[in-house]
C-alpha cells in the first residue's frame, strides 16, 4: 500500500486501504478450469460456484488465489480437500506442525489433487544435512516428488540464516525437490526482508502481515514485491478470534480482505479448521473492502491494541529475565486468538528451562515497553499462567 498514513491515524480516520489491483496482476474472475488452461493450479477442476481472484507469485510465475489456506491448525483433511474443490490453489504446511502430523494429513487430503495446487512447507532444521533430511521426510509425508515453495521456518534476523542453510535450499532446487525457496518470518521483517532482497537467492517470503502493522513492515513488503519476490501473508487476522463480537460482525473477513487486496501480496494463508471458516474466508475474494469493513477494522484495532503483539521487534527495552517477549506473546495468540491452547503450550515448552520458569511477578517493574500499547507484563504473566 502506498499510503503515507500511519496506523495510528487509521484509528481516528478509520481508513487505510490497499489499492485493489494496482501494480499487480489481480483480476476477479468467475473461475472455470477452462478459463485457466495451462495453469497447473486449475487443471482438472470443475467450475467453481465461488468467485476467486488470482495473482502471480512474483517471479516464480505461479498463479495463486489471493486467499490460500494455512493448514497449521487444520486437523480435518476434508476441509483441505474441499478447499481444493472450491478452487483455492495455495496450501501451506510445515514439517513441525502438529509434530509432523500436519504434513501427513495434507498429503492424504491432496491425494489425486496434487497437480491442482501450489504446495509449500518449511524446515526448522539449522544445518544443511538435517534440512535436506527433513525435506525428504516432507516429500514422503506429503506424497509428492516436489515442493513448490520450500521455506526456512520462522527466521527473524539475517544472523539466523547461515550459508549452509542457503546451500541446502539451492541443492533442493538443483535436485528438483523444491521448485522455489524462501523464508518465513514472524518478526523484525523490516530488517530481514530487505536483506533477503539484497541477497538475491530467495524466491518467496512468507511474512506476518496485517492491517495493524507498522508501516516499516509494509515498506519492506512493497520493496520485495517490486524486486520480484513473491509475497505470501500470514497472521492476516491480527490475532483475532472468530468468537469475538466484532468478528461475528465481519471484522475477520474485513481483515482478510485488507491483505488479500493488498497490491504487494500475492496470496494469504489464513488458518482454517472447519467448513464454516473455509466458506467465510473464500468470500474475501468475492468483494472489495467496503465502508463498513473500514469501520470494523478501526474498531477491531482499538480492541486488540493492549492485547495483540504485532511481533514487530520494536519493544523498548529487553526483558530483565531474558524472555523472548514477541515469541511468548505469539504463543499466547495461538491460545487466545486461534483457540489453539495445545499449540501455544507446545511452543512455550520449547523455550529454555530458565525461560519457562521465569515469572513476571518476580519483577518490581517490567523493563519492556510496547510503543503500540500492548500490556507486556500482563500478557506475559497470562502466558506463564496458561503454559508454564
Ligand atoms: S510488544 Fe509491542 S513493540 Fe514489542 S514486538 Fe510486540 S507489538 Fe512490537
Ligand atoms: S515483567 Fe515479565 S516481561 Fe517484564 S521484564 Fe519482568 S519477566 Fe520480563
Amino acid at each position: 500500500m502506498k499510503s503515507k498514513t500511519s496506523r495510528r491515524d487509521f484509528l481516528s480516520a478509520g481508513l487505510i486501504l490497499p489499492v485493489v489491483g494496482a501494480g499487480s496482476s489481480l483480476g476477479i474472475l468467475n473461475l472455470s478450469a477452462q478459463s485457466h488452461a495451462g495453469n497447473a493450479a486449475s487443471a482438472g477442476r470443475e467450475s467453481s460456484p465461488v468467485k476467486l481472484s488470482y495473482k502471480t507469485l512474483g517471479k516464480t510465475g505461479l498463479k495463486v488465489t489471493s486467499v490460500g489456506m494455512g493448514c497449521m491448525i487444520t486437523s480435518d483433511p476434508s476441509v483441505v480437500t474441499r478447499a481444493v474443490d472450491l478452487g483455492i490453489t495455495y496450501f501451506d504446511t510445515a514439517r513441525s506442525y502438529q509434530n509432523g502430523n500436519n504434513e501427513r494429513m495434507v498429503g492424504a487430503a491432496l491425494a489425486g489433487k496434487r497437480k491442482q495446487v501450489v504446495l509449500s512447507t518449511k524446515t526448522e532444521a539449522r544445518d544443511k544435512a538435517r534440512q535436506l533430511a527433513e525435506l525428504d521426510t516432507s516429500l514422503s509425508e506429503l506424497k509428492t516428488d516436489y515442493i513448490d515453495v520450500w521455506y526456512l521456518h520462522g527466521k527473524s534476523s539475517p544472523d539466523d540464516i547461515h550459508d549452509d542453510m542457503i546451500e541446502a535450499l539451492q541443492l533442493a532446487k538443483q535436485q528438483g525437490k523444491a521448485r522455489f525457496v524462501g523464508v518465513s518470518t514472524h518478526s523484525n521483517q523490516q530488517q530481514l526482508i530487505p536483506w533477503m532482497v539484497q541477497k538475491g537467492v530467495f524466491d518467496v517470503v512468507l511474512s506476518a502481515f496485517n492491517f495493524s502493522m507498522d508501516p516499516a513492515v509494509e515498506q519492506a513488503i512493497d520493496a520485495a514485491a517490486k524486486a520480484g519476490m513473491g509475497v505470501v501473508a500470514m497472521k492476516v487476522m491480527a490475532g483475532g478470534s472468530r468468537n469475538q463480537k466484532l468478528a461475528q460482525q465481519g471484522a475477520m473477513l474485513a481483515a482478510l480482505k485488507w491483505v488479500a487486496n493488498h497490491p504487494s501480496v500475492a496470496t494469504t494463508v489464513p488458518s482454517m479448521t472447519d467448513m464454516d471458516q473455509l466458506d467465510e474466508n473464500v468470500k474475501a475474494m468475492a468483494s472489495p473492502l467496503s465502508a463498513d469493513d473500514h469501520k470494523l477494522l478501526a474498531a477491531h484495532l482499538e480492541l486488540i491494541q493492549p492485547l495483540y503483539c504485532r511481533m514487530c521487534g520494536k519493544c523498548e527495552g529487553t526483558c530483565a529475565q531474558g524472555l523472548p517477549v514477541a515469541d511468548v506473546l505469539r504463543f499466547l495468540t495461538y491460545a487466545d486468538g486461534y483457540g489453539e491452547f495445545a499449540l501455544g503450550r507446545e511452543r512455550f515448552l520449547q523455550l529454555t528451562s530458565e525461560q519457562i520458569s521465569a515469572r513476571c511477578g518476580d519483577c518490581v517493574e517490567c523493563t519492556v515497553k510496547c510503543p503500540f500499547g500492548v500490556h507486556v507484563s500482563r500478557r506475559m504473566a497470562r502466558a506463564q499462567e496458561l503454559f508454564a
